[in-house]
């Protein structure tokens, strides 16, 4: 049986007062012991977040680390072990955003998954058509390829302690979400890709989804065989919200 996650990426969001507030919030509601449940603050925060979840079972993660594991000459970045060192415990890869706006191309993607994975970071590995991809006809296309950038170049094995969010480009901050039955089709694809190298990782491969996901619209999210939570944005800024969240999964 997969557990399941629910994963809060905060973006670039929050000051020192806002994220106290929310985590107050978030370690008074009541949180499902059956779901894995992990937040993922602005680089800034994590060691306030990392002390003021020292006590409960939410886990902290990054949103993006260094291609290189070893400290180094690079000025503005942290490296997979550096969030190690500090206790983060995953880290986000290949985020589309960090894809379209840093224009992180899937070799860099693979580089920092697999830093990630040397450091003992879980790294989630995040994949996503855009809607011109979608419209085209490709979208499986695409995220078989992202798939496959780590896949193929890593090994079926690196898919172990690891996670795979499918994060449609056009239904992220949109409001506009995939139909169940969108996303699922998508999620089945990937495991029944992964199946082909090997049935027991993608057995065990936990897949999220992401795209505006929102309490009203999760349960039927996670009553899909092949989704195993979500990977959320904009609620998870809300503990009310992403609660009720992690609650459907
Ligand atoms: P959203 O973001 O929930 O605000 O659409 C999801 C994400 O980018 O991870």
């Amino acid at each position: 049986m997969r557990r399941p996650l629910v994963a809060g990426n905060w973006k670039m969001h929050g000051s020192c007062t806002s994220i106290k507030q929310l985590l107050s919030e978030l370690v008074d509601e009541r949180l499902p012991e059956n779901v894995e449940v992990a937040v993922f603050p602005g680089l800034v925060h994590l060691q306030t977040v990392i002390a003021q979840l020292a006590d409960s079972s939410i886990a902290v993660g990054a949103q993006d680390c260094a291609v290189q594991l070893e400290e180094g000459a690079l000025t503005g970045e942290t490296s997979a072990l550096q969030l190690k060192d500090i206790e983060c415990s995953m880290v986000l890869v290949g985020h589309s955003e960090r894809r379209q706006l840093q224009e992180e191309t899937d070799s860099v993607i693979c580089r920092k998954f697999s830093a990630a994975q040397a450091a003992g970071l879980i790294p989630v590995l995040c994949v996503g058509e855009t809607l011109a991809e979608r419209e085209a006809g490709n979208a499986v296309a695409v995220v078989q390829r992202q798939v496959d950038a780590v896949l193929v170049e890593l090994g079926v094995e690196s898919l172990v302690h690891a996670v795979v969010a499918y994060e449609p480009v056009w239904a992220i901050g949109t409001g506009l979400t995939a139909t169940p039955e969108q996303a699922q089709e998508i999620h089945a694809q990937i495991r029944e890709h992964v199946a082909k190298y090997s049935a027991e990782v993608a057995k065990e491969l936990r897949i999220l989804y992401g795209g505006s996901v929102k309490a009203a619209n999760a349960a039927e999210l996670f009553a899909q065989a092949d989704i195993d939570g979500g990977l959320v944005g904009g609620a998870s800024l809300n503990a009310k919200e992403f609660s009720a969240i992690c609650r459907a999964a």
